[in-house]
């Protein structure tokens, strides 16, 4: 655990007294432990006995007994958007259904319209909004999809968006292009696919505009083979590629994502054994979704006695959106992926914090306290691990860390 040569090295911050999760081992506790950063990366992690004597820091921070975590990290959101949706929410409570919903104008559509509608600079602003729930719940990484624009400029608009939120706040943000969200109502399918491969996968692979491409292969949205389309052509452009996969039924979503060594497929409700499978052989994470299986009052759990079986890493996230999961809180998602899922209590924290980090494959440098991590912390006012995630309400947050800075 300790750095070679930390022996008169001086750190800029020392974090002591702690209870450590380093989350790279299993939960990895560490009683009594301490953590050295320097120039924003974890130099030394380890229990505070063997700390070398003569190692020295800027400043010093007691943390009288209290947990540390990996800053959490959460792997798929929807967190850029316009308009409101609970209207709709209204109306399912009152009988109708969300196909009705649907065909009327609403669902996915009507959030294109306001989105369309909506400036970069309204779209930043809305969403910076929302943002403050993630930062004040110690989450230090979050990913956010495009795929509410629909249309070129749009969806580009909505990618420059994400990284301006990511200038803006001190957080890490992964941009996703997810462009075969639901097709537009103003074009022709093949037109609008072709738009997606020939025309925006190279010009956001030029300009790197997003961190990874991510379609939604479902009976509403796109077939399997449609999807492979869009996956191939990001392979051209060295773009890594995620999937909405299995929802709401057997697409063979899971097997799909697993062909193109997707960094994850995610909800996977009606994913196939076989597709787990696959999903292990490639190395896929598996992401699940709570919060829209909640809201969807869905009957099937995903198959998480299979991803055990097989050994598939398992992320949970909040699928922030306006519709199907408005959910704010990924401790709440981590308690609904426990409680509706069955996940374990130490399945559930490396589902937001190391399995998430792998699912934006960005494992290398966050997700787990260890020296040479970027040094983002979550320091709680907590007496266990089960109570942050036991617990439905605000987080006992005590400190965000972001790249050593306490915020
Ligand atoms: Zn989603």
């Amino acid at each position: 655990m300790a750095m070679a040569g930390l022996s008169g090295i001086r750190g800029d911050r020392l974090w002591k007294n702690a209870r450590i999760a380093t989350c790279a081992a299993d939960l990895g506790i560490i009683e009594s432990g301490a953590i050295a950063c320097r120039d924003g990366r974890i130099i030394w992690v380890g229990p505070q006995s063997a700390l070398p004597p003569d190692f020295d820091a800027l400043e010093i921070i007691d943390c009288a007994g209290r947990w540390i975590t990996p800053g959490l990290i959460d792997c798929h959101t929807h967190l850029i958007f316009a308009g409101n949706r609970s209207d709709e929410f209204a109306r399912r409570q009152a009988g109708e259904s969300y196909a009705d919903i649907a065909r009327s104008g609403g669902g996915i559509l009507a959030t294109m319209r306001a989105t369309r509608d909506a400036s970069e600079n309204q779209l930043v602003e809305a969403a910076l909004s929302r943002l403050d729930a993630w930062i004040a719940e110690g989450v230090t990484t979050i990913e956010i999809k495009s795929g509410y624009g629909l249309d070129r400029d749009a969806e580009l608009r909505l990618l420059g968006a994400a990284r301006e939120i990511g200038h803006r706040r001190p957080i890490d943000v992964a941009a996703t292009y997810l462009g075969a969200h639901a097709m537009p109502p103003d074009r022709p399918r093949d037109v609008y696919l072709a738009m997606i491969r020939d025309q925006i996968i190279p010009c956001i692979a030029a300009n790197k505009l997003a961190d990874a491409i991510d379609g939604f292969c479902e009976t509403i949205a796109f077939a399997p083979d449609e999807i492979a389309t869009v996956f191939e052509a990001a392979r051209r452009h060295g773009l890594p590629v995620k999937l909405h996969a299995d929802q709401l039924s057997d697409g063979g979503g899971a097997g799909l994502a697993a062909r193109f060594r997707a960094l994850s497929a995610d909800h996977l409700e009606y994913a196939s054994e076989d597709g787990v499978k696959a999903m292990a052989q490639a190395g896929t994470v598996a992401v699940l979704l709570p919060g829209a299986f909640y809201m969807l009052r869905e009957p099937q759990p995903p198959p998480i006695a299979a991803m055990r079986r097989h050994g598939v890493a398992m992320a949970v996230a909040t699928d922030c959106n306006p519709g199907t999961s408005p959910l704010t809180s990924l401790l709440l998602a981590a308690n609904m992926a426990c409680v509706l899922f069955g996940l374990t209590i130490g399945e559930a924290w490396l589902g937001i914090t190391r399995h998430a980090a792998a699912a934006l494959g960005r494992s290398a440098s966050i997700g787990s306290i260890e020296a040479g991590k970027a040094c983002d912390l979550a320091i709680w006012n907590t007496e266990s691990l089960a109570g942050l995630i036991g617990w439905m309400g605000p987080a006992p947050l005590h400190q965000r860390v972001f790249k050593g800075i306490s915020q």
